[in-house]
């Protein structure tokens, strides 16, 4: 027998697709609190959103005489005729929340209009209204909802503990605070505030708050190309950072979470090659385009879209996002010819004035030497993934715009030196030796050496006066600690001989430490592991100057794809 369901079934009905689970119910409430123009959001959540799930906002308020008719099916103050629907601006527009949610709960609204005088005290159980009635209060509008599915067993049975409805609303919390940095959002759960989102109107202070500082410093921004139509901005980790999952990327469509297999496929796209296999990056990517060429009213939960032109949308989304990772850090600009191999043009431009070179035995042979050898323009590297070694010397690595040749000796005199100088005012760590050296100098090095001590101490280099011309060196920098003591006390010698003359105690240290650190560094010749290759890159990355070695000699050679294009006879 075929029959019209009571609308209470129906209403039961339709509230499922709307309302799934707690989660569901907070990312309606806030959805409504911030097309009402709210500056500050509190969620309040107790058992995981099964008992209670509360949202005030200090957005509009709801008019009296409107608050019952806003839970009723199909009200809203959002659309006012069809073509209305081709442009949507609002997280909301269907009008189906609050009467979903007012269908499986006990719900209590306490809302003000900002321009009326009083408020108003609306609750309702099962979608019945129960009581009404005036109230004082800020403008804005409070809802809690309570005892979710208490009149649906079925669903009710479905709800899961309280730890995983907890983690559900938690993402939809930080999604928003993502979507909306100018907004200041706080979440607590069981009387315990665990988020808080500062509202500074930065994506990266909320990316600080929800991932912490590390992740959340370390993003690359996708920056917005432009005036194109569809505009894409953003964070997204840099290779290095990656995820066993596709969990953390995130996507928004005009301020609008979405679920897009296209996009988040174009994202991976723009690491290709970048990250390990079976690795996922971090990513938070907003696309923004003009309200017509989207359409939102795919899906009861609005979490798909569909797009006028979705190839577009995804080369613009690619695109951003490559172009971050390779603006991450310039490259330098290809050399015209790539055969024989040179360091392209572009490279910092370094002029190196020779550094005497002076035999430890004939320490008397006067000349200028250079205290400061001019350093290169501070370019970042790329991220660089390291595919294998040639000759045991040189390391073959993958960046994302082409192919880089890395000195392994050069590169890791680069990193030893940053990192000496980095930690000269705290102390260089230093490693004892098992029985300390002596070591025997010329009478004039001798001379600068014992003068010096001190300052080696600060470098990590244990040394003292033996007596006569002799030094006893007790410990060594940690990173140089397989060196021989002779060789690095007299690169030492000849670092001071260099700076003879200078006052100034940096200059003198970094003499000495440019000269020191190619002894603790791999020499060419030396067969490194991936996991090596992969260190001294990560560390290389890190330094200020990663395209010279301390003397001014290259570091590397990169060849760009369009150069390898122009080889192969491509272009
Ligand atoms: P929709 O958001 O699709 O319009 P809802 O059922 O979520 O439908 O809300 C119905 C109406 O109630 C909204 O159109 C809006 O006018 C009003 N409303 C709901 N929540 C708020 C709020 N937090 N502040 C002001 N008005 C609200
Ligand atoms: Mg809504």
């Amino acid at each position: 027998m075929i029959r019209i369901l009571p609308p209470e079934i129906v209403a039961q009905i339709a509230a499922g697709e709307v309302v799934s689970r707690p989660a569901s119910v907070v990312k309606e409430l806030v959805e409504n609190s911030i097309d009402a123009g709210a500056r500050e959001i509190r969620i309040e959540v107790a058992d995981g959103g099964r008992r209670l799930m509360r949202v005030a906002d200090d957005g509009c308020g709801i008019p009296a005489a409107e608050v019952e008719l806003a839970f009723q099916r199909h009200a809203t103050s959002k659309l006012a005729s069809a073509e209305d629907l081709l442009r949507i601006t609002t997280l909301g527009f269907r009008g189906e929340a609050l009467a979903s949610i007012a269908a499986v709960s006990r719900v209590t609204c306490a809302t003000r209009a900002a321009w009326e005088e009083t408020g108003t005290l609306l609750r309702l159980e099962g979608g019945e209204v129960v009581s009404r009635r005036p109230i004082g209060r800020p403008p804005g509008t409070t809802i809690t909802v309570e005892d979710i599915f208490y009149n649906v067993p079925a669903r009710r049975k479905f709800l899961r503990s309280s730890a995983t409805e907890r983690r559900h609303i938690d993402a939809w919390v930080t999604r928003y605070a993502m979507a909306y940095p100018g907004l200041r959002f706080t979440l607590v759960h069981d009387g315990r505030e665990v988020f808080r989102s500062p509202g500074t109107g930065q994506v990266r202070d909320v990316l600080v708050a929800v991932y912490g500082v590390e992740v959340g410093s370390a993003l690359v921004e996708v920056l917005p190309d432009g005036d194109e139509v569809i505009r894409v901005t953003g964070f997204v980790s840099p290779p290095y950072l990656h995820r066993a999952d596709r969990g953390e990327i995130t996507l928004f469509v005009n301020g609008r979470w979405v679920q897009d297999a296209r996009l988040t496929y174009a994202i991976l796209q723009a690491y290709h090659t970048l990250l390990p296999t079976g690795r996922y990056p971090l990513a938070v990517v907003m696309v923004a385009l003009p309200p017509e060429d989207v359409d939102v009213n795919v899906h009861p939960a609005k979490a798909e879209v569909r797009f006028r032109d979705g190839e577009a949308v995804f080369r613009a989304v690619q695109r951003a996002v490559r172009r971050a990772l390779v603006e991450e850090a310039p490259v330098p600009a290809p050399a015209r010819r790539v055969f024989p191999f040179r360091p392209a043009p572009e490279a910092p431009p370094v002029t190196v004035r020779p550094i005497p070179s002076v035999g430890p035995v004939e320490p008397a042979r006067p000349f200028q030497a250079p205290l400061e050898l001019p350093e290169g323009r501070g370019e970042k590297l790329p991220p660089l993934r390291a595919i294998g070694q040639v000759g045991a010397t040189y390391i073959v690595a993958e960046g994302p715009d082409g192919l880089y040749l890395v000195d392994q000796h050069a590169a890791h005199e680069r990193v030893l030196y940053e990192q000496m100088m980095a930690r000269r005012s705290e102390g260089v760590p230093s490693q004892p030796l098992l029985e300390p050296a002596a070591v025997d100098l010329p009478p004039d090095m001798a001379a600068r050496v014992e003068e010096a001590l001190p300052l080696l101490g600060r470098l990590g280099l244990e040394v003292e006066l033996f007596g006569g011309n002799t030094f006893l060196v007790r410990a060594l920098p940690a990173a140089l600690a397989h060196a021989s003591p002779r060789d690095v006390l007299t690169e030492v010698a000849l670092g001071l001989t260099e700076a003879r003359g200078s006052r100034v105690e940096e200059e003198v240290e970094r003499a000495i430490v440019r000269r020191i650190c190619k002894q603790g560094a791999i020499r060419a010749g030396q067969v490194l592991s991936r996991e090596e290759m992969e260190g001294l890159l990560r560390a290389l990355e890190k330094c200020e100057n990663p395209r010279t070695c301390p003397h001014g000699r290259p570091t590397m050679i990169h060849i760009s794809l369009a150069q390898l294009l122009r080889e192969f006879g491509r272009e």
